[in-house]
């Protein structure tokens, strides 16, 4: 049966149509995968310093951070993507902290929370870690000493943004 014109024209446009292109379903997988994995964040808060006080004030219900997904701290490295690191560090604690960040399988990702652990802060000397990031690689750094609720619920939200976008990329070097 010879077919007319406009299913001729019906059947070019489903051809030339998104669904027919290279990497349509896999794209289409990644962004499911990127919006579940953005809202069960499930947070491993290494804590050593006085930033934890705030850490604890945005945890309680006051600031919800359950509308995000990460209201559920996890005390087990293999069970967390999300090392909140909160807090001065020593370089005599620099190897736990790498330790629980290696302790944890991919994909994850790493919060500096605190000037302490982004630079330093105003602890400038020899026993202080100059910025975690000298150890481990940070996705976000929430600045402050110590941060405003505020700013720790910017951090999470471009924290969110960045796990959406990560696909199934590991970190460089992985
Ligand atoms: S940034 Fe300020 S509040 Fe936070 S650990 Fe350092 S000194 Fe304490």
């Amino acid at each position: 049966m010879e077919l007319t014109a406009p299913q001729k024209e019906n059947i070019q446009k489903i051809e030339h149509s998104n669904l027919f292109t290279p990497g349509f379903f896999s794209s289409k997988v990644s962004e499911v995968v990127g919006w579940a994995r953005k809202n069960s964040i499930f947070q491993f808060p290494m804590v050593t310093a006085c930033c934890g006080m705030e850490y604890m004030s945005v945890a309680c219900s006051h600031y919800d951070i359950d509308r995000f997904g990460a209201g559920f701290p996890r005390f087990s490295p293999r069970q967390s993507d999300v090392l909140f690191v909160v807090g001065t560090i020593s370089h005599k604690m620099a190897p736990v902290m790498k330790r629980i960040y290696e302790q944890m399988t991919e994909p994850k990702w790493v919060v500096a929370f605190g000037v302490c652990t982004c630079t330093g802060g105003f602890y400038d000397n020899y026993a202080t870690v100059q910025g975690i990031d000298t150890i481990i690689p940070v996705d976000v750094y929430i600045p402050g000493c110590p941060p405003r609720p505020e700013t720790v619920i910017d951090g999470l939200i471009k924290l969110q943004e960045k796990i959406e976008h990560s696909g199934f990329e590991s970190r460089p070097g992985k």
